[in-house]
């Protein structure tokens, strides 16, 4: 990867890093606004408690985003960027294009969600 290349994805993994962060912000401010009313009424709770759980993944992924993305940063800090963890060969430019935060290439993705599919069919085979 040329350094041109790497710093056209730092500045949008800078970009997406500012965005979650807003983000993570907004969540987080719902969020306590929502406890406030659900401390008042506790009536409708099926809903309110849908809407507070929902909200609630929602922290969840963006922190987990926030985190691939300072890993992301990380890695290029360290001259890792772009390879793949597991077979140590170069990502392509087109998925780090998509995926920015991409870990592994696309054959060693392929071949773990193959693996997970397999271990979630043989899961539902045995129960
Ligand atoms: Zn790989």
């Amino acid at each position: 990867m040329t350094e041109k290349q790497l710093q056209h994805f730092r500045q949008t993994l800078e970009k997406q890093l500012k965005e979650s962060m807003l983000m993570f912000d907004l969540i987080g401010r719902s969020i306590n606004r929502r406890k406030g009313v659900l401390q008042e009424e506790a009536k409708d709770k099926a809903t309110r408690s849908d809407d507070f759980k929902l909200l609630l993944q929602q922290a969840d992924q963006e922190r987990k985003r926030v985190g691939e993305i300072h890993q992301a940063l990380n890695r290029m800090t360290c001259g890792r960027y772009g390879i793949c963890v597991a077979c140590k060969r170069q990502i392509s430019l087109s998925r780090l294009e998509i995926f920015p935060t991409a870990r592994f290439c696309l054959e060693c993705t392929q071949l773990l969600e193959q693996e997970e599919k397999n271990r979630e069919w043989t899961r539902a085979s045995t129960t």
